[in-house]
């Protein structure tokens, strides 16, 4: 969200206006009491367009905060590209600047140039589609090489390609360094300023902020982690973020009239070798009652947390772990598991493992002296699950 955003620019030398989070009515006009000025309430939300969908107050003294404070919690916002709309539960309370100037400025990967793109516009405060579609004239672009990175002379031609009032000029190659910084540093999908406020008394300021990090990168700043739990909108995503998992990387199916009883646990690294084998148990004439990507690199600990989630669902009977090794050591792999789920605080189901990659021969070894039934294909384990899950010994 956008105090989350602007507190990665703060940190990266990125001006942006003081304010505050505040989780509450009561402390938002409260924090406006102890502190005389302009406010502006920012609904903390993850979609765009607040400013338009009513998300967006502006407040000079606590008696005119208050019933904006009031309206605010719990409304939903909704707009064209979130028609089930979001709700606001928290705000944040930003000392209002005065605008001269509104100018946008992003940094994303262009995929096709398999190039980071620095996009610059004059026109900001407005949607930057908008403004490709009818004023393309006043987007610029720079790809930067990766290799050599960014420099600062690159970003005053860019600031006068992009027609940028002089006002900005000064500022404009410190803000861009530091929004390539971040975007290399936090591994980012995106970071956008928009609007980059030029104010009236001749400051550069982020007015806004959009960050989408990539889930992948965040091991790289732990600190980070706590901010995941702000996303997840239900209880599937909750749990995964809860082990250290994506929000998206855990789901519970329900059963359906019709299907087979979903009585199977999954487990498989990666989305793609998830959705095979929840077909292939499907096919053995059985069904997946969930299924969780437990990533590259499973450690004891997330291996064991993530078997106590998939276990957590009572209609689980038994477990099919699809693991596809690669370089990752098969004996290693079955260690890890053997390791983390010898304890008694986990509930024990028939754990049917496929292994496959380097030592995957000595790991179902490993496993099977376990008391676990290794397999060596994935419908062979489809089988095997499906036929413990049913009773078999
Ligand atoms: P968005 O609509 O979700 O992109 O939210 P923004 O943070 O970009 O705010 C929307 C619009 O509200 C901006 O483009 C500004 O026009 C206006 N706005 C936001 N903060 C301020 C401020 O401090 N002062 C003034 N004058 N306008 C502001
Ligand atoms: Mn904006």
């Amino acid at each position: 969200m956008e105090y989350q955003g602007k507190e990665l620019f703060r940190r990266v030398g990125i001006p942006t206006p003081r304010g505050v989070h505040a989780t509450s009515a009561a402390d938002t006009v409260a924090f406006v009491a102890a502190n005389p000025g302009s406010w502006v309430l920012k609904s903390q939300v993850m979609m765009g367009g607040r400013g338009k969908a009513g998300g967006i107050k502006f407040a000079d003294d606590a008696a005119a905060a208050k019933p904006l404070a009031d309206e605010l919690f719990g409304k939903v916002l909704k707009n064209e590209q979130n028609p089930d709309g979001e709700e606001v539960r928290s705000l944040l309370v930003e000392e209002k600047v005065q605008i001269a100037s509104e100018a946008y400025a992003s940094i994303t990967i262009d995929r096709a140039a398999k190039k980071p793109v620095i996009i610059v516009s004059s026109q900001g405060g407005m949607d930057v589609e908008e403004v490709a579609e009818h004023h393309p004239e006043a987007i610029s672009k720079f790809w930067i090489d990766p290799a050599i990175g960014f420099q600062p002379f690159e970003a005053r031609q860019l600031a006068f390609a992009a027609k940028l009032p002089v006002g900005y000029h000064k500022a404009f190659p410190k803000i861009l360094a530091g929004l390539y910084q971040m975007f290399m540093e936090y591994g980012a999908n995106l970071v956008e300023i928009n609007p980059l406020v030029l104010t009236a008394s001749g400051d550069v300021i982020a007015s806004d902020a959009k960050v989408e990090l990539d889930d992948n990168g965040i091991y790289k700043h732990p600190d980070l982690n706590a901010w995941r739990n702000d996303g997840p909108a239900d209880e599937d995503q909750a749990a995964a973020v809860a082990i250290g998992l994506g929000m998206s990387n855990y789901a519970k199916f329900a059963d359906e009239s019709g299907e087979a009883p979903k009585t199977i646990g999954t487990i498989a690294n990666g989305a793609g070798l998830g959705m095979g084998t929840m077909d292939a148990i499907k096919s053995a004439g059985g069904g997946a009652a969930n299924f969780l990507d437990i990533g590259g690199g499973a450690q004891a600990e997330l291996v064991k947390n993530s078997y106590n989630l998939v276990t957590s669902d009572p209609r689980v009977k038994a477990m099919f772990i699809n693991i596809f090794g690669g370089i990752t050591r098969g004996d290693q792999v079955a260690l890890g598991i053997v390791e983390a789920l010898k304890g008694d605080d986990v509930r024990k189901v028939p754990l049917v493992i496929r292994l496959t990659g380097t030592n995957a021969e000595e790991g179902r070894k490993i496993l099977a002296e376990a008391g676990f039934f290794p397999v060596e294909t994935m419908n062979e384990g489809a089988a095997k699950a499906v036929a413990l899950a049913n009773g078999a010994k």
